[in-house]
């Protein structure tokens, strides 16, 4: 079994575009290649949005050399991009946008939504992409609620929606450039169940809402537990009715330059891809 290497967590909420409160729960500026593929992970809301009659989130914006994934769990997202890739994402629904060569799109509360107000509740998680794949084709894969099995646990413990990678004999529906795991998971207070991980594997385990207990160390919504990568599987722990996520993957072992928007190789390509910007390659 894999054990706790250590518990980040960051207390500071800001905006993205107007989408606000967002907590950064890591990123690449503090964390580098610890935790490739993974790169960052914003956790939008949970919040409440009044009837608004003016567009909110974020206008259009360029990506390059890696994927962003946004599961949407309250709310409702309106997502529409240079490549002609686009659609509502809504509660239970996952986007995984790969921009790769490059990209620009928006992000907006859905119409319907904004109108009516309501709940809302979103990750976005940014995950690298080998040297190889960095300048493929960019594309856009759309995972509604309906495509990701749902495994339930035993003993009515809770149960785990396979977004990417397996679970239990489910196999989740995106398709990824390295293998990569994405559980979503919900677990009573009291229990403990074991998430395969090969050894050699990034695993971290973000904390939505509850408590979990590793090892001796017991971590609080908000936090996330980045586990060692000798030896293989997780076991979580829940200390309270608990909402979290387990990521788990084989790590990129290639150096990579991320400045704003763009994840590459060397400062060179960063620099490079903000002129392509400007000149108007990325869409
Ligand atoms: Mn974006």
């Amino acid at each position: 079994m894999k054990t706790l290497a250590f518990i980040h967590r960051n207390d500071t909420r800001f905006a993205v575009g107007d989408f606000s409160p967002v907590l950064s729960v890591f990123s690449h500026y503090e964390l580098g290649n610890t935790i490739s593929p993974f790169l960052l992970l914003d956790h939008i809301g949970p919040g409440h949005l009044a009837p608004l009659s003016t567009k909110k989130g974020v206008d259009e914006h360029p990506h390059r050399g890696f994927e962003t994934v946004t599961i949407v769990y309250k709310g409702e997202v309106e997502h529409k991009d240079s490549k002609g890739g686009g659609g509502i994402i809504r509660g239970g629904d996952v986007q995984w946008m790969t921009a790769a060569a490059g990209i620009t799109h928006r992000e907006f509360f859905s119409e319907e939504f904004r109108k009516q107000g309501g709940d809302f509740e979103m990750i976005q998680l940014w995950v690298n992409l080998p040297a190889r794949d960095k300048l493929s084709a960019p594309h856009y894969q759309s995972l509604t609620s309906e495509q990701i099995p749902v495994v339930e646990l035993p003993d009515d413990m809770g149960s785990v929606r396979v977004i990417a990678g397996q679970f239990d004999g489910e196999s989740g529906p995106a398709k990824t450039h390295t293998r990569i795991n994405i559980l979503d998971v919900r677990m009573k207070a009291g229990q403990s169940t074991v998430f395969p991980t090969e050894a050699g594997d990034t695993a971290i385990v973000y904390l939505l809402s509850g408590q979990l207990q590793f090892d001796t160390e017991n971590m609080d919504a908000a936090g996330m537990a980045v586990m060692g990568n000798q030896n293989a599987d997780i076991e979580v722990k829940t200390l309270a009715d608990s909402r979290f996520l387990v990521l788990s993957g084989e790590p990129i072992n290639e150096p990579f330059f991320g400045r704003g928007p763009f994840i590459m190789n060397t400062f060179e390509e960063i620099l490079e891809a903000f002129e392509d910007f400007k000149n108007g390659k990325l869409g």
